[in-house]
């Protein structure tokens, strides 16, 4: 499979995915789709799906705009997520439902807090493997908890902590700097980190899940150098603790 990353408004990643085998394609989050569209026409692919990671304007209030800018094709695109009130919604999921792009098997996760109906969508060709996490897991850090609790965003990390460490990742936001600038407040010791943020360029997707368990405090609540900085040896209160922190950062 290809992955291609898109910029959209100030600083979201939006995504168009391609069969190797078939001249099928998806895209996620396509806030501002008109890039898009026009990739996909002048390569003559075939999108058959919408993948939103989740309601805010910035990820879904392009469907419409884009299923429009498809003219004729539209009334092929499936567009999916995991929240009823999703723009232009035609195909609610649920944990662990799978959808197929040509050959790439889409597994959707349920992944409750930021919003709380978000999916990651994880997308395989039978060789690699990518994860799309929109505001959950981001490079670094996390979304923020608009609709759920540190026992959610805690047990929707750990599902994504669980894919295989190779599994690529793909964030719904270029906020990296900052989230490492503040992970080393968390863990100054730490090698991984140390040498992530030496070698940073200004695009820094995508990440690794094995990657991410090495330097993002949130995906390390179970680890005693993290507990230490917030105080607490429960991961739920140390994962509550972290996010108060960053927020306050
Ligand atoms: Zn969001």
């Amino acid at each position: 499979m290809k992955i291609r990353h898109f910029n959209a408004l100030q600083d979201n990643y939006m995504y168009l995915i391609t069969s190797d085998k078939s001249n099928e394609c998806a895209v996620v989050d396509p806030a501002e789709p008109a890039e898009l569209v026009k990739t996909i026409k002048n390569e003559g692919l075939k999108l058959t799906t919408i993948l939103t990671t989740h309601h805010h304007y910035d990820h879904a209030g392009g469907n419409s705009k884009m299923l429009e800018m498809m003219g004729a094709e539209k009334d092929q695109i499936q567009v999916v997520g995991g929240d009823k009130s999703l723009q232009a919604l035609t195909h609610p999921v649920k944990d662990n439902e799978k959808l197929q792009i040509g050959e790439l098997e889409v597994t959707c996760l349920s992944t409750p807090c930021h919003t709380a109906g978000h999916v990651c969508y994880v997308v395989s060709d039978g060789r690699e493997q990518a994860v799309f996490t929109g505001d959950t897991l981001f490079i670094g850090g996390c979304g923020k908890f608009f609709e759920g609790t540190a026992a959610q965003m805690q047990s929707s990390l750990q599902k994504l902590a669980s894919l295989d460490p190779k599994t690529l990742v793909y964030c719904g936001h270029e906020y990296t700097k900052k989230n490492l600038e503040f992970a080393a407040t968390v863990e100054p010791d730490n090698q991984d980190l140390k040498s992530k943020q030496a070698n940073l360029k200004s695009v820094t997707i995508p990440s690794t899940i094995g990657d991410e368990l090495k330097f993002n405090p949130f995906m390390r609540t179970n680890q005693a150098n993290v507990q230490a900085f917030t105080g607490k040896k429960d991961p739920v209160e140390c994962m509550g603790e972290l996010r108060e922190r960053k927020n306050n950062f």
